[in-house]
């Protein structure tokens, strides 16, 4: 249980979002979620979250207002709806993963309306979200980041120092890159394995327990074998974050041949129809054979 229980809106309630929202209610923060699916935000009433009708009402006497939703266009389009019923002295806290471009246009966005900003993206995945055991790359004013923190330490644990906001969202761009390329890897060792007629599972055992082995690895790579595909993060916010990393590499004129292959096999994995599935299903782009 929370010392400081504080008002917090909760915008946009899918798979983070609604995880997020519950775990904050059951610290004894009071919560308002919005989604603009509304039966998505209802599950939510059971833990005693109040389930606003529009993004305005949700914010109304809000003291923290958090985003969670695809990116910063629909980001930019619900914060436009809730701009005009935010309190004075409220923190928004921007969670969604938007990239370069996304996070200044979103600053931009508060600086015109007078809103304080935190920069905020995560690392982690539903069950993180769920376990209260996210990555919070906060960034933004550090008056800011102190009225936030009873809020963003029920999330998971805050990754502090990193001043400035924008920062979060370039480190989250970072460590998807690592994360985007780790899970194409390894399918992409699954599935030379296979086509040498061997078990995939060969590799994960060979890693395990080495220093090259990673939980991750394991994770996805058992999800390919098994083709499951039930989403934590889904292959369609994987293809979008190959992209936004691919823009911030190529304005920062680095090489992008590595980004630009992930992007085109999760992309692949998407137009395979396997966007909603979880990101393990970019194995399709290895072994066109298993997308069914
Ligand atoms: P999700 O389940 O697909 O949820 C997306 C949310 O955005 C839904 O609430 C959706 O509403 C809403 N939305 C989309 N476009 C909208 C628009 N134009 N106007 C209003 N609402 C809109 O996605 P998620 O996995 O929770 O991810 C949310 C954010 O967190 C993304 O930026 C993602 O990259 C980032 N993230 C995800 C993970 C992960 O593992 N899943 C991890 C770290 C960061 P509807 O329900 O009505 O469609």
């Amino acid at each position: 249980m929370t010392d400081e229980p504080m008002h917090v809106a909760v915008l946009g309630t899918g798979i983070m979002g609604l995880p997020m929202a519950r775990r904050l209610a059951d610290a004894g923060h009071r919560v308002s979620a919005w989604n603009r699916t509304l039966n998505k935000a209802e599950p939510l009433r059971e833990y005693g979250v109040r389930v606003a009708e529009s993004p305005a009402d949700a914010v109304t006497d809000a003291d923290v207002v958090i985003t969670m939703l695809t990116d910063a266009d629909a980001v930019g389009a619900v914060m436009e709806q809730a701009a005009d019923s935010l309190s004075d002295g409220v923190v928004w806290v921007q969670m969604s993963t938007v990239g370069e471009p996304g996070w200044r246009a979103l600053a931009r966005f508060a600086d015109e309306h007078d809103i304080t900003f935190v920069d905020a993206p995560v690392l982690g995945t539903r069950k993180p979200a769920e376990d209260g055991t996210l990555k919070v790359l906060a960034s933004g004013p550090d008056d800011a980041l102190k009225r936030s923190q009873p809020v963003l330490e029920v999330l998971g644990t805050v990754v502090g120092g990193l001043g400035a906001a924008g920062t979060g969202s370039r480190l989250k761009l970072a460590a998807n890159s690592w994360v985007l390329a780790l899970t194409d890897a390894t399918a992409a060792a699954i599935a030379l394995l296979q086509g040498f007629g061997l078990d995939g599972e060969l590799f994960l055992r060979a890693i395990e327990g080495s220093a090259s082995d990673t939980e991750y690895a394991q994770l996805k790579g058992r999800a390919m074998l098994a083709g499951n595909y039930s989403p934590s993060f889904p292959a369609a916010g994987a293809a979008k974050d190959a992209q936004l990393i691919a823009a911030a590499a190529r304005s920062l004129e680095l090489d992008t041949q590595l980004i630009d292959a992930l992007a085109g096999h999760f992309d692949t994995a998407v137009e395979a129809g396997h966007g909603g599935d979880d990101m393990a299903a970019v194995f399709v782009a290895h072994a066109p054979q298993q997308s069914g």
